[in-house]
């Protein structure tokens, strides 16, 4: 049996299922069933092939922020796409601690400058260590580290820092946050497909559960075209 987790406290067994819907109508386009122990992310790239094997391009998407390190949102922003997103928080993991967000991250230069305006240099996807000389010398070292005398502040940069700090701007607009909402029709679409099968897997396999899948999403299309003809006739 496989586990997996919605969050520290919450295990469940089983496969993962993922979807692809088109937001603009609303039909499942592509499903993907995963071990329930392997990352959200995995489900992403069996999702792609089916949508390219249907000769459509992903040109934006809009997905739980647990596909954000797929591999298809890099190739997506490589080919001029949109990627949206809930950004990843930047509270501190100690409250009263300056969090991520009193850093100023400069992209282009990759430096971050801490509250007191020590800077250093960094990569995407690298911890960055401050000085513990300078840290230690600090007057805001109370505020802003626990870390062991003679070691100073650490702040991770995400490989992805570029399109999370797109994302957290988007989430300050009204405009920015009605985006980032687009995606409850995927939700919604997958809310109806759970009560469709009920929260058990059917089959052993990912391969049967697959087939499950897609079978209830072929399904609910076929509702979505009986809901469109009716209200236009
Ligand atoms: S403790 Fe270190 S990182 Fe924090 S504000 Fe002071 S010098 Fe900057």
């Amino acid at each position: 049996m496989r586990h997996g987790r919605k969050s520290r406290s919450k295990r469940f067994d089983g496969y993962k299922e993922h979807i692809a819907r088109d937001l603009d109508v609303p039909a499942i386009v592509a499903c993907a069933v995963t071990p329930a122990n392997r990352p959200e992310e995995e489900g992403a790239a069996p999702i792609l092939e089916d949508i390219e094997h249907q000769g459509f391009a992903l040109a934006e998407v809009h997905i739980d922020r647990a596909y954000v390190n797929s591999p298809v949102v890099t190739s997506v922003l490589a080919s001029g796409g949109e990627v949206f997103a809930k950004p990843w928080a930047l509270r501190s993991r100690t409250p009263g601690l300056f969090s991520k967000a009193a850093f100023r991250i400069d992209l282009r230069s990759k430096t971050i400058t801490c509250p007191a305006g020590e800077v250093e240099a960094f990569e995407p996807g690298e911890t960055v260590h401050f000085d513990p000389e300078a840290c230690g010398a600090c007057s805001m070292r109370a505020s802003c580290t626990q870390a062991a005398s003679g070691s100073g502040r650490s702040v991770s940069i995400a490989k992805d820092e570029a399109l999370q700090k797109k994302l957290r701007k988007l989430q300050v607009t009204a405009a920015g946050r009605e985006q980032l909402r687009e995606r409850v029709a995927v939700e919604h679409s997958l809310a109806h497909i759970a009560a469709r099968k009920g929260a058990r897997a059917r089959y052993l396999g990912v391969r049967k559960n697959l087939f499950d899948l897609r079978r209830s999403g072929a399904i609910q299309n076929l509702e979505a075209l009986h809901h469109i003809h009716r209200e236009a006739a």
